[in-house]
C-alpha cells in the first residue's frame, strides 16, 4: 500500500527503508525493497510482516546501491507471504516492480503469457505485469520506457507503479493510474512516494502525476514525464512545507 523510490548520490537502503516506515500508517502485511548494487546486481529482499522485518532480514545481505524502490502490500490478490510481496522479478530477473492497486484482467493476460512458456512464481496480479513488460521489451527489442507504455496500454485496472532494470542503473520508470505517486526533485537526486510525506525532509519540489502519466526518472538529466502515446507532458512542479 505504499510506494518509495530513490536515485542519487548517497545509498538507497537508508532513504527506502525509512520512507517506508513513514507510510506504514496506511497498513500493510509485507514489505519489499530492490536495488541496483554497486557491482551491478539487481537485488530483491522482501519479508511478510512488519519493515522492521524486511530490515532483520537483510541483516547479512548485500545492501550497496544509490537506485532503489521499496514497497508495503496490502493483499488483494494472492496471500501475504514472502513470495507474494513486492518486488516481483521478470523471468529472467532484468527488471523488478512494485506495484500499488489492481490489475482487473491480469488472468487474461496471465493466460497469454503461460502459453508463451512464461512461468510465475507468486499468485499476485501484479507478477503479470512486470512479466509483461519484459516479454514486450525482449520480443520486439524495446527501451525500458516503451516496453511499460505498450505494457499499461494493454492493462485494466489500477496502478501506482515503479520499475527497475538490471542493465541500466541511471534510470526508474514510475507511473500510475487512479493510484497516488509523487515525485521528488532533488539536488542531483529524485524521490518517489505514494504521497509527500517521505519526501518532505529532503526537497520541498514535487510533481504529483496525474493518471496514466509516466515518469522518466534519470540521473544527472531532468525529470520527464510523457503518456502512453509519448506524448510529453508539461508536470506542474508544486511546493510543498518541508518538515
Ligand atoms: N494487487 C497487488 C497485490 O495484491 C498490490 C496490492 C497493494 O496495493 O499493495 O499484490
Amino acid at each position: 500500500c505504499g510506494i518509495v523510490g530513490y536515485i542519487g548520490k548517497k545509498d538507497a537502503y537508508p532513504i527506502l527503508i525509512k520512507g517506508l516506515k513513514r507510510l506504514e500508517y496506511r497498513g500493510y502485511d509485507s514489505a519489499g525493497v530492490a536495488l541496483i548494487s554497486k557491482d551491478q546486481q539487481l537485488n530483491v529482499y522482501k519479508a511478510k510482516g512488519k519493515v522492521s522485518e524486511l530490515e532483520e532480514f537483510v541483516a547479512q545481505k548485500d545492501i550497496s546501491g544509490n537506485i532503489g524502490i521499496a514497497h508495503t502490500r496490502w493483499a488483494t490478490h494472492g496471500e501475504p507471504c514472502q513470495a507474494n510481496a513486492h518486488p516481483h522479478y521478470s523471468s529472467t530477473e532484468s527488471l523488478a516492480l512494485i506495484h500499488n492497486g489492481i490489475i482487473e484482467n491480469y488472468a487474461v493476460l496471465k493466460e497469454k503469457l503461460q502459453a508463451k512458456g512464461y512461468t510465475f512464481r507468486s499468485s499476485t496480479d501484479t507478477e503479470v505485469l512486470v512479466q509483461l513488460i519484459e516479454y514486450i521489451k525482449v520480443t520486439q527489442d524495446l527501451d525500458l520506457l516503451t516496453a511499460v507504455q505498450l505494457a499499461l496500454g494493454e492493462v485494466i485496472g489500477a496502478y501506482a507503479i515503479a520499475v527497475l532494470e538490471k542493465n541500466n542503473p541511471n534510470e526508474i520508470i514510475a507511473a500510475r493510474k487512479s493510484s497516488p505517486l509523487v515525485v521528488g526533485i532533488g539536488e542531483d537526486e529524485f524521490f518517489l512516494a505514494s504521497d509527500a510525506t517521505p519526501i518532505v525532509e529532503y526537497t520541498d519540489k514535487v510533481v504529483y502525476l496525474e493518471d496514466e502519466e509516466i515518469a522518466v526518472i534519470k540521473r544527472n538529466e531532468d525529470l520527464k514525464v510523457v503518456d502512453l502515446n509519448n506524448v510529453v507532458m508539461n508536470p506542474e512542479i508544486s511546493t510543498v512545507a518541508l518538515n
